[in-house]
This record gives C-alpha cells, structure tokens and sequence, in this order.
C-alpha cells in the first residue's frame, strides 16, 4: 500500500493501484485552485551545486540560438567559462 497526498487541497488516498494513475486521476478532479499539488515525504534535500558555481567570474558572450520568421535575431546571454544561461535581457 502506498499513501498519496495532495498538498492543494487536503486530499489523501491509501492505494495498490499505481501511484501515477491515482494522482492523474485526483489531479483531473482537484477541487484547489491553481490545482494539485503532490506531497512528496522525505524528500532527499537538493544537492548544493552553488558554491561551483560562485566561483565562476561568468564571461558573458552574446549567443545567436535563433532566427525568428521576420528575420529578427534573437540571442541569448550564456557565460562563455561555465556555459549557463546569464538572461539580463
Ligand atoms: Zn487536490
Ligand atoms: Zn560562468
């Protein structure tokens, strides 16, 4: 038996059935607004990838990722060091 719980609205089941069924088929009949919301327990606590990342000085290039129909260039601002997406735009 698992248990499965909506944080949204309250709503708890203890089920066999498979977790992913019970939880779309609450998430179709919600009643919260904004809509459902699974409570996940114990969940493990987000590893900390900030401090690598602090340590980076970002060089911030201008990439082209796209042309749009109009012929209109749309760019994104990535740190040439580490590769992650900077957007100030
Ligand atoms: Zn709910
Ligand atoms: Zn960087």
């Amino acid at each position: 038996m698992i248990e499965i719980a909506c944080e949204a609205c309250g709503w708890l089941a203890v089920t066999s059935q498979p977790a992913h069924q019970v939880w779309a088929e609450h998430v179709a009949a919600c009643p919260a607004v904004g809509g459902a919301v699974r409570h996940v327990p114990d969940l493990p606590p987000l590893p900390k990838l900030l401090p690598q990342v602090r340590t980076c000085a970002h060089r911030l290039v201008r990439r082209q990722i796209a042309v749009t129909a109009a012929g209109v260039k749309r760019y994104a601002v990535v740190c040439e060091l580490c590769g992650r997406h900077v957007d100030r735009t």
